[in-house]
């Protein structure tokens, strides 16, 4: 019989339904800022070219080409330059910036968590001994905290690292690194919990840490892609993972 390992959650789209929960914010945007008449477009459509700006930008981000501030700003801007607005604008500019401001506090209000959440971490809780659990995430500061207090899932974990804190972004396996440090843990002691394959997977094999792929669509993986230690289409199918793995 093993000792539980350590349990490193990813936040968005692994416990916090991010996708429901923006879909909601972004809808009450679309609506509050009369984007249907400024940028003559159905709200679908516009959400789709945001996803996909935003997406972009994400990358980018993560690979240092733009700052944290260019990213919330570009997110909007862009999106309205996709439908006839002139980015450069100072009117849109400012309305870019407001809508950045808007989205963090509404998004950080939305409680929608993934299918299975609580009951998993509510086992997780009351298991003996119970163990230690930390959220690893990229997202900001000023959103992550305050959604996790919202959704009240702040509670279960001993642990918070937020790539601002730590100077590094997953995947990069700096970002594990520096959190096993900060938890005066080893690699083999950790198992990662996340649903992006590239980010959170990735990441975790880079720094030498076994990975739970939480693949509620069932995306396939390319034949060159190395296969996660382990794999779970329901977040409930973790209790059967970590089961078998402190039985061994
Ligand atoms: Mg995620």
């Amino acid at each position: 019989m093993t000792s539980n390992p350590i349990l490193l959650f990813d936040l968005d789209r692994t416990l916090w339904d991010f996708d429901t929960n923006a879909d909601r914010t972004y809808g009450a945007m679309f609506d509050s800022f009369g984007l249907a008449d400024l940028c003559h477009v159905d709200f679908a459509t516009f959400h789709e070219r945001y996803r996909q700006i935003n997406d972009m930008l994400w990358d980018a981000y993560r690979n240092g080409t733009v700052t944290k501030e260019q990213l919330s700003l570009r997110r909007f801007s862009y999106t309205l330059a996709a439908f006839g607005c002139n980015a450069d604008d100072p009117e849109i500019v400012r309305l870019s910036l407001r809508m950045s401001e808007y989205y963090v506090v509404e998004a950080t209000q939305q409680t929608v968590l993934m299918p299975g959440t609580r009951e998993l971490l509510d086992w997780l809780d009351h298991r003996q001994p119970r163990p230690r659990m930390a959220v690893i995430t990229n997202g900001f500061a000023e959103a992550q905290l305050p959604k996790m207090k919202t959704s009240d899932i702040d509670r279960y974990f001993d642990y918070f690292f937020l790539s601002e804190d730590l100077g590094f972004m997953k995947p990069d396996p700096r970002f594990f690194e520096e959190a096993l440090q900060q938890m005066h843990a080893r690699a083999d002691e950790c198992l990662v919990i996340g649903d992006d394959y590239k980010v959170d997977i990735v990441g975790a094999m880079r720094a030498g840490i076994r990975q739970v792929w939480y693949n509620p669509k069932g995306l396939a993986l390319d034949a060159n892609q190395p296969k996660p230690t382990f794999e779970i289409r329901n977040l409930l199918d973790f209790k059967d993972v970590l089961n078998a793995l402190v039985e061994q």
